[in-house]
C-alpha cells in the first residue's frame, strides 16, 4: 500500500482548499482505517471553504475536511474485535471522550470534549480515513451505497424529529436545506398528518414538495403564519422542526406552534434571536428543546431501521456526483443553492 494519499485539505487561513498529497494515516490499537468511497459536502465545509468567522475562530489548518462518508475498511488497530477489513461502515464523526459528567449520564452527544472527525482533525475527504473503532458504524447491505454517505445529517433529521411526538402530529419545518429536506421525508415515514416546510429559496421549495412535504410555504412572499393557523383551525401545529438558523423563520415558527407543542431547534443562528418567551413560550406550555449531532447511538439504530424499512426515498436530495479533483465544482454548485447533496468519490467514482 502507497505511503501517500490525495486529501482535500485547507492548508492556511483564508478562503478556499486545496488537492494534497499527505501521508495515509497512521492507527494506532483501537483505530481503524477506512478506504472512503463515497463522501457528501455538508454546509460546514462551504463555511470553511468561504473562511467566515465561525471557521476562523475554529479551524486550525492544515486539516483534511469531510466528515460525512462511507467506504470499506482497509485495517484495524490490534485491539479491534467488533470491526474488520471488509467491513462496509460509516462513522459518527463526534468523537466523545467517555468520561465527562454527560458521557457518564450516557449523553454522549453533548460531551463536554467533543471533538469532531474532518474539523478538528483530518476527516473524510481523502482516499483513506483514521476513525477510533467505537465511533465505526456497519453498514447492512440492504442501505444504498450512496445513502451510506449522507448518515450523518440524516442522523440530524432523525434525532430532530424523533425529539419528541411525532405519528399523527402535524409538523413545521423550517428552512429546507438538505436536513430540512430529509426532515419532511422522516416525518412522513413516522406517521406525521399534515407537514407544513416553509422556505425561501424556490429550487429548495421545489425539492420539498418532492420530499413529501403537504404544504410549501414561501414566507417572503406571504404570511406563513397566517396560512398555518388558518390550515389548523386556528390552533397551530404540534411540532416545530427549526432547520434554517433564520431569526425570521424561528420566531415565525413560535407563532405558528400550538400550546403544547414542542419546538426542537436544530438550525444554528449566527446571532442572539429575541423570542417573545411570554406569549409563545410561557402562556403556551411550548417544550423547547436544543438538539445537537445524533444521539450515540440510538439516533443510529432508529435510522438505520427506517433504511431498511426502505421507509425514506432521499433520492430527490442527490445531486452531481464528482471525484475528489473535482471539488471547487461542487463547491460552486453547493454555494449557489442549486444542488442537494454532492458525492465526492476520494478513489475515483469507480474505485
Ligand atoms: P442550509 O443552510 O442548507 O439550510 C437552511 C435553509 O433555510 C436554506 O435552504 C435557506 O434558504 C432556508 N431559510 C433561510 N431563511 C429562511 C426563512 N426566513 N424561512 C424559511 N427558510 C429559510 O443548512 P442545512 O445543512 O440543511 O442545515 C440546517 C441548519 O442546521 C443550519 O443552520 C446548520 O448550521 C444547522 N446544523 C445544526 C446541527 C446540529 O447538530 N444542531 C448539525 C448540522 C447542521
Ligand atoms: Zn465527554
Amino acid at each position: 500500500m502507497a505511503a501517500t494519499m490525495k486529501a482535500l485539505r485547507k492548508m492556511r487561513a483564508g478562503r478556499g482548499l486545496s488537492m494534497e498529497s499527505a501521508p495515509v494515516p497512521a492507527i494506532g490499537a483501537a483505530d481503524v482505517l477506512v478506504r472512503v468511497k463515497t463522501a457528501s459536502i455538508c454546509g460546514t465545509d462551504l463555511h470553511i471553504y468561504g473562511w467566515d468567522r465561525w471557521s476562523q475562530g475554529r479551524i486550525k489548518p492544515p486539516v483534511t475536511l469531510g466528515h460525512e462518508f462511507c467506504g470499506v475498511v482497509e485495517r484495524v488497530g490490534e485491539e479491534v474485535t467488533a470491526v474488520s477489513a471488509g467491513d462496509f461502515v460509516s462513522a459518527e464523526m463526534h468523537v466523545n471522550c467517555g468520561h465527562c459528567h454527560q458521557c457518564r449520564l450516557g449523553e454522549a452527544h453533548i460531551c463536554q470534549n467533543l471533538r469532531i472527525i474532518g474539523i478538528d482533525q483530518d476527516g473524510a475527504f481523502a482516499e483513506f480515513v483514521k476513525i477510533p473503532a467505537s465511533n465505526i458504524w456497519k453498514l447492512d447491505a440492504a442501505i444504498p451505497e450512496h445513502y451510506g454517505a449522507i448518515l450523518d445529517p440524516l442522523g440530524n433529521a432523525v434525532h430532530t424529529v424523533l425529539a419528541g411526538p411525532i405519528a399523527g402530529q402535524t409538523v413545521l419545518v423550517t428552512g429546507c436545506g438538505p436536513i430540512g429536506l430529509m426532515s419532511i421525508a422522516v416525518a412522513k415515514a413516522c406517521g406525521s398528518s399534515t407537514v407544513f416546510a416553509t422556505e425561501t429559496n424556490g429550487n429548495r421549495r421545489a425539492m420539498a414538495q418532492k420530499m413529501g412535504a403537504d404544504v410549501v410555504l414561501n414566507p417572503a412572499a406571504e404570511d406563513a403564519v397566517a396560512r398555518i393557523l388558518a390550515e389548523t383551525n386556528g390552533t397551530g401545529v404540534d411540532a416545530l422542526l427549526e432547520m434554517s438558523g433564520n431569526p425570521t423563520a424561528i420566531q415565525q415558527g413560535f407563532k405558528a406552534l400550538r400550546a403544547g407543542g414542542r419546538a426542537s431547534l436544530l438550525g444554528i443562528p449566527t446571532e442572539n434571536v429575541p423570542l417573545d418567551l411570554v406569549n409563545d413560550v410561557i402562556f403556551k406550555g411550548a417544550t423547547v428543546q436544543g438538539i445537537y449531532g445524533r444521539r450515540m447511538y440510538g439516533t443510529w439504530v432508529q435510522m438505520t431501521a427506517l433504511l431498511k424499512a426502505r421507509r425514506l426515498d432521499l433520492e430527490p436530495l442527490f445531486g452531481e456526483r464528482e471525484s475528489l479533483e473535482k471539488f471547487e465544482n461542487a463547491f460552486a454548485k453547493l454555494q449557489g443553492g442549486l444542488a442537494g447533496k454532492i458525492l465526492l468519490y476520494p478513489n475515483g467514482l469507480s474505485g
